[in-house]
């Protein structure tokens, strides 16, 4: 039986290593530990994992230069293990081609979730290739991407096409977290103003359509600072 899925944990505190490990272990994968990029990176190449957990704050170099490292050979997903106060980091890191963070502290549910959507999600967003051409249902709400039609509770919702193109990006990725560089550049093309305003006004009509309270919104979430995340197809 050689199955297990296979997943590479980079990380220098060993509490932190330690529990990420014994979740993993528990959960039946298959886990390799390293407490620097040096032994990380050999360990990736050499056990070819299904997944790598990264802390991006390492005794021997910048996760950052580790990721687009790893971007350079293998699409295998990359899961940022970040503090809170490093914001412009997990952008980066997003941006960099990682698929997706965590912030410390984090609890065992959070993180499988975590890792569930990125082993199921190629590290490329996805925007109209064939595989994501069954409907997103979630709570309520399906998107019908061939048709462009959205309805909620059976009721069909009226976007605009900017719109249309924001929330079928987001359902394509849904549990992923999608940053606001990376929705602008896909909706409005990488010479688009790199300003979020127009983005943010587009959410807000969109939330006005979709959410019963556009305040407490349940299909799309707001990671501050990073960008946007939707809430999880049902199926998978
Ligand atoms: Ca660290």
């Amino acid at each position: 039986m050689n199955t297990k899925i296979t997943i590479v944990l980079i990380e220098d505190e060993k509490n932190i290593c330690h529990f990420i490990a014994s979740t993993l272990t528990a959960q039946d994968y298959k886990v390799f530990t390293a407490s620097n990029a040096q032994t990380g990176i050999s360990l990736i190449t050499s056990s070819c994992p299904d997944l790598i957990l990264l802390d991006l704050g390492l005794p021997d170099r910048d996760g950052l230069e580790i990721i687009e490292e790893i971007r350079t050979w293998a699409s295998i997903p990359i899961i940022v293990i970040s503090a809170r106060t490093q914001e412009q980091e997990k952008v980066r890191a997003l941006d960099s081609g990682a698929d997706d963070y965590i912030t410390k502290p984090f609890g065992p549910s959070e993180l499988m979730a975590r890792i569930r959507t990125a082993l199921r999600h190629s590290n490329r967003l996805h925007t109209d290739s064939l595989i994501n051409q069954r409907p997103y249902q979630a709570e309520g709400l399906v998107i019908n991407f061939e048709k462009r039609l959205v309805t909620l509770d059976g009721a069909e919702i009226h976007l605009t096409q900017i719109e249309f193109k924001i929330v079928s990006l987001l359902a394509r990725n849904s549990g992923k977290v999608i940053t606001y560089d990376s929705l602008i550049s896909n909706v409005w093309g990488p010479y688009a103003d790199d300003d979020n305003r127009i983005l943010r006004v587009n959410m807000a009509n969109i939330r006005r359509k979709l959410e019963k309270n556009p305040a407490e919104p349940h299909y799309i979430f707001t990671e501050i600072g990073i960008g946007y995340r939707m809430l999880e197809d049902k199926e998978g």
